[in-house]
């Protein structure tokens, strides 16, 4: 028997068009470099979507070239993000943190055609050009307000042009829509392109109940920056029910950020726990109400979240939710949520819960495999490499024969994490394969031990790293950051931990500094500080 329904392919124009067709009035609210508010409303993300769609195909944009935006997080990226696709070209979200020759590098990798960019961004593209062969053309968006400067075209005037009459190109659901560059803390970066299909999956699975529970009444704050891993998918999702969007823009500190909470009355709000803990700090400074943000439902993840963050902000009525996910993942691969025969679980088990990256997400699957890549238990014990597979998963990358190293010949993501999954299919991230310590032969975790040290109330932000030893391979040397005015030594953070850990996995080392690496991406650079501290000594005796 032949199904006798319809063949729609699945395509973010739908959204658009849901979005404009019902909620075009919802507002979309920015902050600009000068910190003054823009406000727009979807009607109009609909008309100038559509217009630059209308504008690249005029230009030359032909189907599934790349088209990269230099952007902050603000109502043109949103355009962005659909009107890149709508006319069916490729969203390719370039990452301003990376250094100008790995951007000069994903920009070729792409061959973007075009690339919309901020006006106060220009001085990074002012980098990047002179190492591009064939510089593409640039339009650039006047997000501080002032003209843009002479020499450079207008993203108003090239989007100037009536759209009305636009008609999307026909495509078929897997086409492409978007790409990413992973970091590459190993080799280049490497190119993930996903298509409206795996998209408008994402969209939908990410809203539902068990996962974001986000409607049409939520505002939503984005702080995870657009260009990367899609912010999360966010933008696409929150059009797509009609929720409110505000964007931060260039501002990112605790404190901006509070006031966009309490101003727009966010109920949602995402981004990774450095972030939070800013927040928090800004919080427990005493100089606000947090009445006035009580009751915000909060999207963490990207890295692991401190069971001691997820406890604070309890306590001002903030709920964290974690998530795991990787650029790869589109990135939703598993989100936190209490079963409902877990609900009545003592406090501490439901922290413990809570601490975990959270359950598979619907439509992906998650499984762990030993090192002759057999299939572990979900006992909570064996601990194994994460593989993961589902619609919304690459099973390759841009311009790159598949690498057994990231892929297996049954078809599964292999993630580079390590983590073990308990009997009722919570998910617990023990590290980066590469960030494990081996001391005598034995795996130390060092996200158990950050999240631990994060703990204490002297500690502002911690992250520990292996370091060199002559008899035991390798030691934990946790470098650390106390918050402003408080004291903390070695021996009280050792008598914090020895409860927790068998005590050859407690660090002898510790090294206070003022501040962190981070990541291009806000999470801490752990390759940076191995190159810091390479010739420390260990203070475990040999
Ligand atoms: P990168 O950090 O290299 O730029 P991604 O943003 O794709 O790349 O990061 C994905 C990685 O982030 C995962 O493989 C995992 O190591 C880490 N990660 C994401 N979410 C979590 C989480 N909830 N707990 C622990 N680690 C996480």
């Amino acid at each position: 028997m032949r199904s006798t329904m319809m063949q729609t392919p699945l395509s973010l124009n739908q959204l658009l068009e849901h979005a404009n067709a019902l909620y075009s009035g919802r507002e979309v609210v920015s902050r600009r470099p000068d910190k003054s508010l823009h406000r727009c409303n979807y009607g109009s993300v609909y008309a100038r979507a559509r217009q630059l769609a209308q504008a690249l195909q005029r230009a030359g944009v032909g189907r599934g070239e790349a088209v990269g935006t230099l952007m902050w997080n603000h109502w043109a990226h949103l355009e962005a993000y659909f009107g890149i696709p709508a006319a069916g070209a490729v969203l390719h979200t370039l990452n301003l943190r990376l250094s100008p020759e790995d951007l000069a590098y994903i920009i070729g990798d792409a061959e973007d055609r075009l690339i919309l960019i901020d006006d106060v961004l220009l001085p990074i593209w002012e980098k990047v050009k002179p190492l591009l062969a064939s510089p593409p053309r640039v339009i650039v968006f006047a997000f501080s307000g002032a003209p843009v400067p002479s020499g450079h075209e207008d993203y108003e005037d090239f989007i100037a042009d009536d759209a009305s009459g636009y008609c999307y190109p026909e495509q078929g659901e897997n086409e492409a829509m978007g790409m990413c560059y992973t970091s590459g803390t190993t080799g280049r970066p490497k190119g993930v392109v996903y298509s409206h299909r795996s998209m408008v999956l994402h969209a939908i699975v990410g809203a539902l109940p068990d996962v974001l529970a986000a409607s049409s009444r939520d505002n939503v704050l984005v702080i995870t920056p657009m260009f990367h891993a899609n912010a999360w998918a966010m933008p696409f999702s929150a059009l797509m029910l009609g929720a409110k969007q505000v964007f931060p823009g260039p501002h990112l500190g605790g404190e901006d950020l509070l006031d966009l909470m309490e101003s727009e009355h966010i109920t949602l709000s995402l981004g990774v726990p450095t972030i939070w803990l800013m927040v928090l700090q800004a919080l427990q400074s005493g100089k606000r109400s947090w009445m006035l943000v009580q009751g915000m439902r909060m999207s963490v993840g990207g890295a692991a979240v401190p069971r001691s963050l997820i406890e604070a902000f309890d306590k001002y009525g903030l709920t964290i939710k974690q998530g795991w996910g990787m650029t790869e993942t589109s990135p939703l691969g598993s989100f936190t949520s209490i079963k409902p025969d877990l609900l009545d679980a003592p406090a501490d088990e439901l922290y413990a819960i809570r601490a975990r990256a959270g359950l598979q997400v619907p439509l992906v699957q998650l499984r762990i495999v030993d090192d002759e890549g057999k299939a572990l238990p979900w006992d909570g014990v064996a601990t194994g490499e994460l593989q993961c597979r589902g619609p919304w998963v690459a099973g390759g990358y841009h311009n790159q024969a598949t690498d057994p190293e990231k892929f297996t010949a049954d078809g599964w993501l292999r993630t580079g994490d390590v983590a073990t999954i308990d009997a009722e299919g919570y998910l617990r991230i023990a590290d980066r394969s590469k960030d494990l310590i081996k001391s005598g032969g034995e795996w130390i975790s060092s996200v158990d031990l950050e999240n631990a040290i994060m703990g204490h109330p002297a500690v502002a932000e911690a992250s520990v790293i292996a370091v060199k030893h002559p008899k035991w391979g390798e030691r934990p040397l946790a470098v650390v950051v106390k918050k402003a005015g408080k004291e903390v030594t070695p021996g009280e953070l050792r008598e914090l931990l020895l409860p927790h850990f068998a005590k050859w996995q407690v660090p002898d080392d510790f090294a206070f500094v003022e501040a962190l690496p981070r990541t291009s991406t806000g999470k801490f650079m752990k390759t940076k500080l191995r190159q810091e501290f390479k010739d420390w000594v260990s203070k475990t005796p040999a």
